[in-house]
């Protein structure tokens, strides 16, 4: 025992996790090199380095000699329900990905495969780190169906928010773009009284929310946008919408209504710091400003946005000013694998590449997204690993050849980390993921399941031929 130990009072805790680096992404963005993070409950009691911590004891202690550990990643953009049809869409953009992919597969899925494909969208995230989903869901979007995927996201351990994807009654511009029927098969009213009933089982404060999430702004109708705004305004929730993600949104929408989708959102004082924007692609100055204006949050899909040569963000004018902007992985689909680490680095490469800028991003910008940003975007107490905050917290193996010799934390833990080096995930102090197994969902079993229903919708609906 050092002596250090020996004149500190000795504090309880639930968790103790030692000797390993602690990147905190506090204020300060301190590092402890060799750290320590106690938690008591589902809150962090203290950190600092092990001599600072050395009088801490706890009914379970991690030793984390050779690991790094960081604050839990959050997935501001995901389609859990996407999962079955992982490998499928290649060398598609976005409206041709959507009408010719994406939507047969949607309106051809039961709540039974979507369940399936989610219950391992989750496994796959845990693993990953992924302590924090805003799981857009649209298919199907039954109040049965849209519960029971929350349930699987809770239930395995995860926190965050089922956005409920509304596409209500089909537009102009949705009929002109080819957009199937299928996809409209509720109106305006049936989207929202499911929308409220769904929220009403599971209210803001909730571990997994359900927030309204009219499915895009360019193709679902204004009046309904504008009621699922006011709801998360009654309610007090989030809302959620796909934005200016292809170069055609705002010059389609522009064409149809004479102005551009994030400026009528600002013009008709809709934009607020409820909204959260996925992608935000194609937005001009003025659109910036008034993102910035409203405070509402941005989820960057970069592995996404390059799959699907959709385009690069403007990310230093949105973080300029202050947009908290998180990544996401835009699901198992969109991009084929839900990893935190492999969006960080494409988010910095698609800055370097656009700009030809070396230090348009670094490292440490990628890793702000990823926990501190993203939870900021979300609206969860957590993302940075400081007292008093939600024990939402990753430890990564570093003992692996990929990762030595080990010079620079940050940069290998974005350039050279993946998913499948955590080594263990924690949310609200619960340890949810370690030893290669997920603690609240059988691993093999969702795998099995969804190969099954994955075999079975593809059989039926010729999908993937
Ligand atoms: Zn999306």
């Amino acid at each position: 025992m050092s002596d250090v130990s020996c004149t500190q009072p000795v504090e309880r805790c639930d968790l103790l996790l030692t000797g390993g680096a602690v990147v905190t992404v506090d204020d300060d963005r301190a590092v402890h090199e060799r750290g320590a993070v106690a938690v008591r409950g589902d809150r962090i009691a203290a950190v600092g380095t092990e001599r600072e911590l050395a009088g801490w004891r706890a009914d379970t202690v991690l030793d984390c000699r050779g690991k790094a550990v960081l604050p839990g990643f959050v997935d501001g953009h995901s389609h859990l329900f996407q999962a079955l049809a992982r490998g499928l869409g290649e060398g598609m953009s976005i409206v041709p990905w959507l009408c010719e992919f994406m939507w047969p597969y949607s309106i051809a899925l039961t709540g039974e495969e979507a369940v399936a494909g989610a219950r391992l969208g989750v496994v796959e995230a845990l693993r990953a780190g992924i302590t924090t989903v805003v799981d857009n869901h649209y298919a199907p979007s039954d109040l049965a169906t849209t519960l029971a995927v929350a349930d699987v996201i809770e239930h395995a351990g995860l926190r965050g928010a089922v956005a409920r994807g509304m596409a209500g009654e089909r537009t102009e511009i949705a009929a002109r773009r080819g957009q199937p029927d299928g996809l409209f098969r509720y109106s305006n009213a049936d989207e929202l009284v499911l929308t409220r009933d769904a929220i009403g089982h599971r209210p803001p404060g909730s571990k997994v929310e359900v927030w309204p999430a009219p499915l895009n702004l360019t193709y679902v109708g204004q009046r309904l946008v504008r009621s699922a705004v006011e709801m998360a305004r009654e309610l007090g929730t989030r809302w959620h919408t796909h934005c200016c993600e292809g170069a055609s949104d705002p010059s389609g929408y522009l064409e149809a209504y004479r102005t551009r989708p994030v400026q009528w959102l600002a013009d008709e004082g809709l934009l607020d710091h409820h909204a959260t924007l996925a992608h935000a692609v194609w937005l001009d100055d003025k659109d910036i400003e008034s993102i910035a204006e409203a405070g509402a949050g941005v989820a960057h899909n970069p592995t996404s946005n390059a799959y699907l040569a959709s385009g690069t963000i403007r990310l230093a004018e949105l973080r300029g000013r202050g947009v908290p902007v998180a990544l996401g992985t835009d699901g198992p689909s969109c991009g084929h694998r839900q990893d935190p680490f492999e969006c960080m680095k494409q988010s910095v490469f698609a800055q370097r590449l656009a700009t030809l800028d070396p230090t348009a991003m670094r490292a440490e910008d990628a890793l702000e997204l990823a926990t501190r940003e993203g939870a900021r975007y979300a609206g969860v107490d957590a993302g940075v690993l400081a007292p008093g905050r939600l024990a939402d917290i990753v430890v990564v193996d570093l003992d692996r050849p990929h990762l030595r010799p080990l010079n620079r934390l940050v940069s290998q833990l974005v350039y050279a980390a993946r998913g499948a080096d955590v080594d263990m995930t924690i949310v609200g102090g619960r340890i949810v993921y370690a030893d290669g197994r997920c603690r609240l969902v059988d691993q093999d079993e969702a795998m099995a399941d969804a190969q099954h229903h994955a075999d079975r919708l593809l059989a039926r609906t010729g999908l993937g031929r």
